[in-house]
């Protein structure tokens, strides 16, 4: 392997500077933000440029403002034409960023300063879309031996609810046989991340006036005991799970939300749950969880069983689990090998990403390495080491390289 060329990183740098000085703030998180369109049209023609058949595929939204739009470039490695038996390699990231408001540092004038570049989306994630673009260029000038289609799709949304991602899986039209996606993960091989299910629970009771609370049913109170039962009954089993790359499952009430007046017994009270799942756990299981826990409020006294509990799921996404001898994973362990001379050690990450919905229900096994850092990720100085950058643009290439040799060799 040999390390990029000066001109290979000088193009990241200057790819990354650029694309970090377009502001692509997610408008669902912002609504005055422009969005992602500008930094969409910029890869599509960049990608053009550098010799990849490129596009953009519409984000149906309704979002009033702003066209919302991904960028999906192609590049046939090794001539020839695409068969039954050509492997597709996808690698995806997202555009937008979380907004900027707050931070103490110019968001969008991408300083360079003591290796570090400086600005919103630098780390999360405009560091592994540079890397990828520097990644893609490299292969698209060099003469490759094998034959294989490499997809570069940047999307919009993933700080929300991932249109972008969502958008490309329900299409159809850009099925691949592996990804890896470039969330910030200090150029370590994430090979599984955490889910998550978001609960509403409206407590309904009984109003009466605040002298008399007899007459009526709490249903602050009866709200209150579920969020101690979280506390005191669930934390406790959930901390006892674990799941070697994760760890334990968490649970935290998000909102609260209840009450009429000084004098009146509320007669409504809403919470709102995020539950955050580790690989194995049912979507069906972690809602009978909260649905047992409610029964056990409702034995207890007289009030609660005259209550009404409506437990629903708002939303959910599953968690990531990716094994070590997936082809797309085997390739990043060869090809971090080659890169750092010492053996992969797999890790699991927190958060979630679109790895995950690619996996399951996008049918692609998917990864997730790349350059920055998830403790700089949405902060208010948001930095990334611009070596990793580097790195991470032989990483990417030779990832690739990897994929598609292995798949020609099983063939
Ligand atoms: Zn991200």
């Amino acid at each position: 392997l040999s390390p990029s060329s000066q001109s290979t990183k000088d193009y990241a740098l200057r790819l990354l500077k650029r694309i970090v000085s377009i502001n692509s703030v997610n408008p669902e998180m912002d609504p005055d933000s422009p969005g992602e369109l500008e930094l969409s049209n910029f890869l599509k023609d960049e990608l053009s440029r550098i010799g990849l058949e490129a596009r953009t595929q519409r984000v149906p939204l309704k979002s009033r403002k702003v066209r919302r739009q991904n960028t999906i470039g192609r590049l046939r490695l090794g001539g020839g034409r695409k068969t039954k038996s050509t492997k597709t390699l996808m690698l995806n990231g997202h555009m937008d960023t979380v907004p900027s408001e707050g931070m103490k540092i110019p968001a969008f004038k991408a300083v360079v300063r003591n290796g570090f570049l400086y600005g919103r989306g630098s780390s999360d994630m405009k560091g592994g879309i540079a890397s990828f673009v520097a990644a893609a260029k490299l292969l698209a000038e060099s003469d490759e031996k094998f034959s294989g289609e490499l997809l570069l799709a940047f999307v919009t949304g993933e700080e929300y609810l991932s249109s972008g991602t969502e958008s490309i899986v329900q299409s159809h039209k850009y099925q691949a046989d592996g990804a890896i996606v470039g969330e910030p993960t200090d150029l370590k091989l994430a090979l599984a991340h955490k889910g998550f299910t978001w609960f509403e629970v409206e407590v309904l009771g009984r109003a009466a006036h605040g002298s008399v609370p007899e007459e009526g049913v709490d249903a602050i109170e009866r709200a209150a005991k579920l969020v101690q039962k979280i506390e005191t009954s669930l934390k406790p089993t959930l901390s006892k799970k674990n799941h070697p790359l994760v760890g334990y499952p968490r649970i935290h009430t998000s909102w609260i939300e209840g009450g009429r007046a000084w004098n009146i017994i509320a007669d409504r009270c809403v919470l709102k749950l995020e539950r955050r799942t580790i690989p194995g756990e049912s979507s069906n299981e972690v809602y009978d969880e909260i649905k047992n826990l409610i029964e056990e409020i409702r034995s207890e006294d007289k009030a609660s069983r005259s209550a009404q509990f409506k437990l629903s799921r708002l939303f959910e996404r599953d968690p990531l689990e990716t094994k070590a001898n997936e082809p797309i994973a085997h390739a990043v362990i060869s090809s971090y090998q080659k890169v750092f001379r010492i053996k992969a050690t797999p890790i699991g990450m927190p958060y979630w990403t679109d790895a995950a919905y690619l996996s399951k229900p996008g049918g692609v096994p998917s990864i997730v390495i790349g350059p920055g850092s998830v403790s700089e990720a949405h902060t208010a100085g948001e930095k990334v080491d611009v070596a990793q950058v580097y790195t991470a643009v032989d990483l990417y290439a030779e990832s690739v390289r990897e994929f598609f040799r292995a798949a020609e060799a099983r063939s």
